[in-house]
């Protein structure tokens, strides 16, 4: 049992790279490793100069409190185990492994835009055109991607440039939500940061390959797997330009600057199980050429920008129209071209490596009504099935279910706000019913909700 037991660890410990106990390289990067008794691994490199210093009588490695195998006599080592924590399991890198030669997955593999927006319409309302823009891109990326792994299939000469999205909506419209449906649908990995944590590098913030750094974890230090992945960057809008400040702008137009080479595609090293490089880290490096980026943000304002735009050119010439003809349009957005972009302090090289943009429209109350009920995992479901489990059916009137839109349409925050309106009211309810096993159903009235009134109960018959 144990002998078997052994051989599994043996199997598994085969798909780690060895890492070097001095330098902390990985094998892939300082070569093949020289195995010492005990689990030890050191490379060439150390090795050499390991035996230089001593040779040169200069180093007296008992003395050097921070390498405790060091100061042991080497026929100890043999019987010793050293634990398994000398490297935690977050800080190993998966090896590239056989799969670098086979092909990394199928076209077949990669679903149809139209089958992609119909998964995605289960679980995300309304946001038609940005939903259909986005099954368009992800499977022109995984095309890209596949046509690259296969030399055969890229044959003739035609270059498939990246697509990386940028998603321009109201706060709550659900951006973030469409990407991490999109990530699991696809069963890739997704690292989702946030733009107004990133500085550039060398001041006090995460620095850009961070993202990288992140994505690698959410792969569980699998490069491959990570080099397929999807990395969201929220609130990009916060990285604009900085006008009139004659400050250095190290969060804003300098972020832009570094993360054009991510966006394009480079080989970054990351620290792997931590955001911090220090020697002791081993380090990775990640492909960032088939990372689909997708950059997302409210920018407000933006709004204005194209507004005055368009009653500028539609307000001279023939086709003179009513100065403020685009006032009222709630979809104004959709309007959004790149100069208005600029004019938001977007700088054009960051826009040009985002080459899709699409923008999600603010929900309206009919939209955040079908939010509560329709989607797979909708609010109201999860309440029916808890109580369900206590054999009581819970019913929701229409009118309270617009109630709840309305209210969270005048916290002014989209979706976010309906969980919040209704965990306030169905926090009594969840409390009580249980008490009565004679309860049989539940409606929740608008009475009820506006307070002027209790919920509809009805005993078991
Ligand atoms: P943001 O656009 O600010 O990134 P989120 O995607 O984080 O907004 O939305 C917050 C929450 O609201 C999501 O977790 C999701 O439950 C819900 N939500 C927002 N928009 C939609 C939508 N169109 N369809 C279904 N749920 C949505």
């Amino acid at each position: 049992m144990e002998e078997k037991d052994s051989n599994q660890n043996q199997h598994t410990e085969d798909e780690y790279e060895k890492i070097c106990y001095i330098c902390r390289r990985p094998e892939s990067k300082a070569g093949p490793m020289v195995q010492m008794p005990g689990n030890m691994c050191l490379c060439h490199d150390c090795m050499q100069k390991s035996f230089d210093a001593v040779t040169k009588g200069g180093l007296d490695f008992s003395q050097i409190s921070n390498m405790p195998f060091m100061n042991l006599n080497l026929s100890d080592l043999a019987n010793m185990k050293i634990p398994d924590t000398a490297i935690p399991e977050k800080k190993r890198i998966k090896k590239k492994g056989k799969e670098e030669t086979e092909p990394a997955f199928d076209i077949k593999d990669i679903p149809a835009p139209h089958k992609i927006k119909s998964s995605l319409d289960e679980y995300v309302i309304g946001q038609e055109k940005a939903k259909k823009a986005i099954s368009v891109a992800v499977y022109n990326h995984y095309k890209r991607v596949f046509s690259k792994s296969h030399p055969e299939a890229g044959k003739e000469d035609v270059q498939i440039e990246k697509s990386n999205l940028l998603m321009i909506g109201p706060t709550g419209s659900g951006k973030t939500y469409l990407v991490k449906t999109l990530a699991r649908l696809l069963d890739v990995p997704l690292a989702i940061a946030d733009a107004t944590a990133l500085t550039e590098a060398g001041y006090i913030g995460d620095d850009i390959e961070s993202v990288i750094s992140k994505l690698l974890a959410e792969a569980d230090n699998d490069v491959a797997k990570a080099e397929r992945g999807i990395v969201f960057i929220d609130e990009i809008d916060k990285i604009a330009k900085k006008n009139n400040s004659n400050a250095r702008d190290v969060s804003g137009e300098s972020v832009q600057q570094e993360l054009l080479k991510l966006l394009e595609g480079s080989m970054v090293e990351v620290p792997v199980g931590s955001n911090q490089k220090n020697a002791l880290t081993p380090m990775a490096t990640v492909n960032t050429d088939n990372i689909l980026f997708i950059c997302g943000g409210a920018f407000p304002d933006l709004e204005n920008i194209i507004k005055e735009r368009l009653n500028k050119t539609s307000s001279i010439g023939f086709k003179a129209q009513l100065k403020d003809r685009y006032d009222d349009d709630p979809n104004i957005l959709s309007h959004v071209i790149n100069k208005d972009l600029r004019a938001f302090g977007m700088i054009p090289e960051f826009l040009g490596r985002l080459p899709v943009a699409v923008t999600f429209q603010k929900l309206t109350r009919s939209m955040l009504v079908d939010i509560l009920r329709q989607p797979k995992n909708a609010i109201v479901k999860q309440y029916i099935k808890l109580l369900a489990m206590d054999e009581v059916k819970l019913v929701f009137e229409e009118e309270a279910l617009e109630w709840i839109a309305d209210q969270a349409m005048e916290r002014d925050t989209g979706a976010r706000a309906l969980r919040a309106v209704m965990e306030e009211f169905m926090l009594d309810i969840m409390f009580e019913v249980p008490k009565d096993p004679g309860i049989g159903t539940v409606v929740i009235t608008r009475e009820y909700l506006e307070k002027s009134g209790g919920p509809r109960i009805e005993m078991r018959g």
